[in-house]
């Protein structure tokens, strides 16, 4: 079974290219962004501690999404893989992913990082907030913790998949068609 991690700042496309990737390829989408705002609208505990994290531009705890992850994996057993999005976002979600993994005899088989300037994230993101109703998108402020807590929460997860030689890097700028031909171009 495969195991793709699609990486990136808030805003980079991960969620659009992500949609595109797993019907070309067969594999089940998992968002962590998404799982957390359906927890959210059931009204359940996990939702409520999420839902104050999330409207102040913070991270959830790592134990919250970490069993998110593997109720995914345990119901979904006829997909040729996995393709997280927003996950593993922090150094210790990413040695948990290898453990839940290595206890499955698998491992990551790579991860691609869409990169785009601070500034684009916050012109996307401003934009989407006008698209869709997400609280975290729509305040300045918010916006700029999620874009500092990924420079240091996240973006050391690049150099732990870097040092296994599973990280490739691409230009998130562009059309959603440009940015898809060159994902199909690695996978
Ligand atoms: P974006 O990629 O635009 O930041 P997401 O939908 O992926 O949006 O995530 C929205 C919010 O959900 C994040 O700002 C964070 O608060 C929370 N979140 C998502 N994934 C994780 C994760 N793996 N660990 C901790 N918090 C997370």
């Amino acid at each position: 079974m495969k195991t793709y991690i699609i990486f990136g700042p808030p805003g980079a496309g991960k969620g659009t290219q992500a949609s595109l990737i797993v019907e070309k390829y067969n594999l089940l989408h998992i968002s962590t962004g998404e799982l957390l705002r359906s927890e959210i609208r059931s009204g359940s505990e996990l939702g409520k501690r999420a839902a104050e994290l999330i409207d102040k531009g913070c991270l959830v705890p790592d134990e919250d999404v970490e069993s998110m992850i593997s109720a995914k994996y345990d119901q979904n057993k006829d997909v040729d893989g996995f393709l997280l999005d927003g996950f593993p976002r922090t150094v210790a979600q990413a040695e948990v992913l290898e453990r839940m993994l290595e206890r499955r005899g698998e491992s990551v088989t790579g991860v691609i990082s869409l990169m785009i300037p601070d500034e684009t994230v916050k012109e996307r993101i401003r934009h989407r907030a006008m698209v869709e109703n997400r609280i975290d998108d729509t305040k300045d402020e918010i916006i700029e913790n999620r874009i500092h807590e990924y420079h240091s929460k996240t973006e050391p997860v690049a150099d732990y998949y870097k040092a296994e030689g599973k990280y490739i890097e691409i230009d998130g700028v562009g059309s959603i068609e440009d940015v898809f031909a060159k994902i199909c171009e690695i996978l």
